[in-house]
């Protein structure tokens, strides 16, 4: 049969994930279509930070709704430390910022129908894929074909078959949009990880660990958010908002008024790498592309996008391939060997990360920041290469405090299960 008569992609979802691989698919003249059960441009219902640098090296800063010079992070003092260091800030002389959404959005829907990208609506239900053609069945009934399909529905795909073989980590948050009786931050900062726990007590020190993500909008309005890392089972929406109360108690901060209320935002951190046999390629959430240390991902998709519409362009050529032939090639892009080493290594950092008690961590993360700035950074936007992050992980292991050693050291759970994938990556 000709595969003439359809489609090159169909592309499912229309979250960041969607709209990026969409944009970049139709960049290399391929016939794209995208079905999602929400409208392509209904707004997307997270906020989305990425460092200053990242979007420079792209030319995209003009995405951005805000962006931050002062950026600093708290982990009080240390066991060995005067308690006056307590509220020393950790400076990150690197800009952070926010994307505007909208912008964004139109950024790669602009693309897409320059490239002539068509949009359905429809919840996909049923798959079929013979040698020549994928079919989806959406509920309503309506049939779409095409010689490959892109499962891009976000954490819970669709079609794609993960490898749930052990609790996902769940970064779990509550945050507020408003303004104080007194500034929650300094004027024009912007807080990535305030670890600080003097508002605890001994006994709720010993309970996981939580810490405020806060930054300055401007205009007296604030956005502050008590985050968990990654549990598994997840701190719950309760204990982070009683969490986010005590803290602005202690330091006698009064919200005075409530603009908008962020409520358990729930994101998983270490998904398991998809099945890289199928014959449906993913992308974005769905193809486990969030990094696991930071829970970002939109970096990580403006990146590495065009690289895999060129060699699905390329394997288009051969009007023969079968979808399973074309999607291996995707993983193949998606997630080359070096990259699944990574991975491992990030999901098994996580993993003690999620063991360590409040002091550790915070000594951990004072020893990740005092780590030379391309390492840390490189690091959070998994830029590194494999030597490199090595290169990072042992030096700061080297550098740490014997308490964080002894936790770095010691092998729980399925840590050697993880070196072992970094030593052997997953198909
Ligand atoms: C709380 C939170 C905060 C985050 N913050 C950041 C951040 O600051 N920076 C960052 O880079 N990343 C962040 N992320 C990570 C990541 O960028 C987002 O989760 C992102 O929304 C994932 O994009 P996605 O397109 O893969 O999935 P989603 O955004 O979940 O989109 C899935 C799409 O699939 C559609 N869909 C689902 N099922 C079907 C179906 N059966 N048929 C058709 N369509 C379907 C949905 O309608 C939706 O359009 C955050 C994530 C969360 C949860």
């Amino acid at each position: 049969m000709s595969t003439r008569a359809f489609i090159d992609v169909l592309v499912l979802g229309a979250g960041p994930g969607a709209l990026a691989i969409a944009a970049a698919l139709g960049a290399e003249n391929l016939r794209v279509e995208v079905l999602a059960a929400s409208n392509h441009t209904d707004p997307w219902p997270y906020t989305y930070g990425i460092w200053g640098e990242e979007v420079d090296e792209m030319g995209l800063q003009h995405l951005l709704e805000h962006r931050w010079k002062n950026t600093v992070s708290f982990f009080g003092s240390g066991a060995s430390e005067p308690k006056a260091d307590a509220n020393k800030a950790t400076h990150h002389g690197r800009d952070y910022g926010l994307f505007d959404k909208k912008k964004l959005q139109r950024y790669w829907i602009k693309q897409c129908d320059a490239a002539s990208v068509q949009w359905h609506r429809g919840y996909a239900a049923e798959l079929e894929i013979d040698e020549n053609l994928c079919t989806v069945t959406t509920a309503e009934g309506k049939k779409h074909k095409a010689r490959l399909l892109i499962d891009a529905t976000g954490y819970e795909p669709v079609f794609l078959k993960s490898r749930k073989n052990w609790p996902i980590a769940i970064q779990t948050c509550y945050g507020v949009v408003g303004r104080f009786n007194t500034p929650p931050v300094e004027e024009g900062q912007f807080v990535l990880m305030d670890y600080r726990c003097d508002h605890l007590s001994s006994k709720e020190k010993e309970e996981p660990p939580t810490f405020l993500y806060a930054m300055d909008l401007g205009d007296g309005r604030f956005f502050l958010e008590e985050t968990s890392l990654g549990l598994a089972p997840p701190v719950t929406l309760e204990t982070l908002k009683s969490r986010l109360k005590q803290r602005l108690a202690h330091r006698k901060l009064e919200l005075t008024s409530l603009e908008h209320e962020e409520l358990g935002l729930y994101l998983p951190m270490n998904m398991p790498l998809p099945d890289l046999q199928q014959p449906v390629l993913g992308f974005g959430g769905a193809a486990a592309m969030v990094h696991p240390a930071s829970g970002y991902m939109v970096g990580g998709l403006l990146r590495r996008s065009p690289s895999v519409a060129k060699v699905l362009a390329k394997a288009m050529r051969d009007k023969n391939a079968s979808p399973a032939a074309l999607a291996e090639k995707g993983w193949a892009v998606l997630w080359p060997p070096d990259l699944r080493r990574k991975q491992a290594l990030y999901q098994f950092g996580l993993e003690k990360l999620m063991r360590f008690e409040e002091a550790q961590l915070r000594d951990f993360f004072k020893g990740f920041f005092a780590l030379q700035s391309d390492q840390w950074y490189g690091f959070l936007t998994n830029t590194l290469s494999l030597s490199e992050l090595v290169q990072a992980m042992w030096t700061m292991f080297v550098k740490a405090p014997w308490s964080v050693r002894w936790g770095l050291m010691g092998m729980q759970g399925r840590e050697l299960y993880l070196l072992w994938q970094f030593l052997k990556p997953l198909n």
